[in-house]
């Protein structure tokens, strides 16, 4: 029997389907590689927010949708399904705007969750340094205290389009402390702040997502402080429950999955029995992903943060996307592995997936780490 919540995801995902219907008849593309990290398209991100589909799970008291993230999940299978370019507002629906509500001022609340709803503001993350990625309490960007806020010098590094966001969250450091994860403060800044520097860095095939910025004295008021000053460690790692537990660590190369699979079907492909069985094998580690996502996103609805279970999801979920190209290789016999083609975008990003966001090997210490303090 179908529950009331099923019902609505149904419904939910036919309005994803109207959505992409506009945007095709615009003259908008589908089925892109890798749309959520690289398909920057504000016009489709207004698309998504006249339909209430930004911001869907946060509290209706807040201007949200008061949707469950469960719901977010069935519009973010489809939108990732379709290949659609939500780029623009991704980082701000997924993650900043969450983190607002956790632990941000009513200031802020007010401020930014109305504008990222209405795909209004965009941000990028300035997370990482040249010393800082995968070991983020070694970051050194430094905040100094002045009247009404704080001036911030320092460098941040694949700061990814940061050249059309309108804002930057940023992890700096505010105070020595008595570890290396004390001292560490969130905050958010407009992009154009004096004094905020953006570099483009070139990916191997040319195109421009990463960044460099550079933060000469840029001043942040005490209201654009994210939370308690000093409590940004645990904040941030909070934050990456979000960044990590989602269905785009297994779906960003699912147009192309998909297509594949339809051309063998159809016989356009010739299949052999190793094909057959690798896509057998697939689709059931895509089965078993699919089971760890809805099981992440009731713990989000639950108001937990499921630190370590969204690791495991982002490990399972960039291996099996790896395996996913080496399947899409093998069918074209190699040959198809061009840039500019839809498998060599492909094949060009994926070695990437199992680093942004966290690279594997971290994301196994902290699996083990856990394991070792339940023991
Ligand atoms: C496509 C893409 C987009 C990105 N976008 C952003 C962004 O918008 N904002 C942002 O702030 N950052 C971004 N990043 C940066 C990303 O978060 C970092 O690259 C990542 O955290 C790894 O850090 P690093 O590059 O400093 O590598 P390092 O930390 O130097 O790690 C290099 C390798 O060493 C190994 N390693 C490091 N530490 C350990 C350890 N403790 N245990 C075991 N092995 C270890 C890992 O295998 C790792 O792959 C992006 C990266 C990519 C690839």
């Amino acid at each position: 029997m179908t529950t009331t919540a099923e019902a609505a995801q149904v419904s939910l995902r036919s309005t994803v389907h109207e959505i992409a219907e506009m945007w095709r008849a615009r003259g908008g593309q589908t089925g892109l590689v890798d749309a959520w990290g690289s398909g920057f398209e504000p016009e489709f991100s207004k698309l998504m927010a006249d339909r209430g589909l930004i911001g869907m799970a946060w509290p209706k008291h807040w201007g949200g949708g008061g949707h469950s993230y469960r719901d977010r999940l069935a519009v973010t299978e489809e939108l990732l399904r379709l290949g659609l370019p939500v780029t623009a507002h991704w980082i701000a629906d997924r993650q900043i705007g969450p983190a607002i509500l956790r632990s941000g001022s009513d200031h802020l609340k007010r401020e930014f969750l109305p504008a990222i709803r209405s795909a209004d503001a965009f941000f990028c993350l300035g997370m990482s340094e040249p010393g800082a990625g995968s070991d983020l309490a070694n970051v050194s960007t430094r905040a100094v205290r002045e009247a009404g806020g704080w001036r911030v010098s320092g460098r941040k590094i694949w700061t990814t389009y940061a050249h059309r966001a309108t804002h930057i969250y940023l992890l700096v450091r505010t105070g020595p402390g008595s570890s290396r994860h004390e001292g560490l403060t969130e905050m958010l800044s407009p992009i154009d702040a004096s004094g905020i520097e953006v570099t483009a860095i070139r990916g191997p095939a040319g195109a421009h997502h990463f960044n460099e910025v550079l933060l000469d004295e840029v001043f942040v008021p005490d209201e654009y402080v994210l939370g308690e000053v000093g409590n940004g460690w645990r904040q941030v790692v909070e934050q990456l429950s979000f960044e990590r537990g989602g269905a785009e660590r297994f779906l960003t190369a699912y147009p192309q999955f998909k297509a594949v699979v339809d051309s063998l079907a159809s016989g356009d492909v010739e299949s052999t029995p190793e094909v057959v069985a690798r896509i057998g094998e697939l689709s059931a580690r895509l089965a078993v992903l699919r089971h760890m996502a809805w099981d992440l996103a009731g713990r989000l609805d639950r108001d937990e943060a499921p630190v370590v279970e969204s690791a495991a999801l982002k490990l399972r979920g960039t291996q099996f996307e790896a395996d996913v190209v080496e399947l899409l290789r093998s069918v074209n016999g190699g040959r198809a592995v061009l840039a500019g083609t839809p498998l060599g975008s492909l094949a060009l990003a994926v070695p990437t997936f199992s680093i942004r966001g966290g690279a594997s090997d971290v994301l196994m210490s902290i699996i083990a780490r856990q394991e070792m303090r339940e023991e």
